[in-house]
């Protein structure tokens, strides 16, 4: 691109420009190697049941350790993985990882929750996701009904939603269980609700933290519950902070509940031992 700047100069870039370009570059040159070079891991978080207050889920988050850079939150470098499609082997490590870890838990004995993983939209269209994902619980030898994917609804995945139910029906029969991230926010097309075959709807954080300081936002989590459960799915908020929040949540049969408040995202050793503790208190 080329601009004009006055009579006989043309400048390409301006110098913020061409800053905003590298710094993209380098971030795609790094994503590029992270794998090979083990730079990332994956923190966990507890999922909750908000009237026994039993452990039922662990959601996995995947972080970026750079060994100059330091820690990069996936925020900033998940929407890269996506437009230049590393998010395809990035999403399968993760996979599995998780598979692995919660088999893991399982063979120390601790009691079996389901792992939760994030699936992009640019991973969920891909034509061999059923198969990669059938591939991973053999090789792991976790049970089916221990994995959740959290699907992102967006415009594409409508667009084409023979697809997208096709694909989400295979793994239904697989026994996996199915979830919509974010729900509430960005694309959320509530009709595809009854065509879909999910079984959960996790309310984004930005509704649960606005419980108090917005009606508006009370209200809708009020009838995203309500709904949830009139077509048969369960409720799972995220974000929760406060025992505020929490109580407001079962108030309104809320299913599960996850955020700062019972934990923040924890290596696999911390979370280690919230599974023994859990297990101790249940022997007492
Ligand atoms: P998400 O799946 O909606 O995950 C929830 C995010 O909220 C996480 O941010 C989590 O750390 C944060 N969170 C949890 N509880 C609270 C709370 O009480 N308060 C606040 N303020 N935040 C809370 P994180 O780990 O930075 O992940 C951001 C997003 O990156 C995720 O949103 C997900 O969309 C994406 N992501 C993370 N890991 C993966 C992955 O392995 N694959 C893919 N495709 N996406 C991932
Ligand atoms: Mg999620
Ligand atoms: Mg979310
Ligand atoms: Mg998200």
């Amino acid at each position: 691109r080329v601009k004009e700047q006055g009579k006989n100069s043309f400048q390409f870039y301006t110098p913020d420009m061409n800053e905003i370009v590298s710094k993209k570059m380098q971030l795609e040159i790094g994503l590029r190697k992270a794998l090979k070079r083990d730079e990332f891991i994956i923190h966990y978080q507890p999922q909750v049941d908000v009237n026994s207050g039993d452990l039922i889920g662990v959601e996995a988050l995947i972080r970026w350790q750079h060994p100059e850079w330091g820690t990069i939150s996936p925020a900033d470098f998940i929407p890269l993985a996506e437009e230049t499609g590393l998010i395809i082997p990035i999403g399968e490590w993760v996979l599995y990882e998780a598979c692995l870890q919660n088999k893991y838990w399982q063979n120390k004995g601790f009691l079996p929750v389901r792992i939760a993983v994030n699936i992009s939209s640019r991973q969920f269209q891909q034509s061999n996701l059923v198969e990669m994902v059938s591939k991973t619980l053999k090789t792991t030898g976790l049970d089916a009904k221990y994995l959740e994917l959290e699907l992102e609804l967006t415009e594409s995945i409508i667009q084409d939603s023979k697809h997208a139910i096709s694909t989400m029906h295979q793994l239904k029969e697989m026994g996996i269980h199915l979830s919509i991230d974010d729900f509430g926010t960005g694309y959320s097309s509530l009709s595809y609700l009854k065509t879909f075959p999910i079984d959960t709807l996790k309310i984004d954080q930005a509704f649960t933290t606005n419980i108090f300081t917005d009606l508006k936002d009370a209200s809708l989590v009020d009838t995203i519950i309500n709904m949830a459960h009139n077509l048969d799915l369960k409720v799972i908020a995220e974000g929760v902070e406060t025992l505020e929040q929490l109580q407001f949540l079962q108030q309104r049969q809320c299913n599960e509940a996850q955020g700062y408040f019972f934990s923040r995202p924890i290596s696999a050793e911390e979370m280690s031992t919230v599974f023994k503790e859990q297990f101790l208190a249940k022997i007492q």
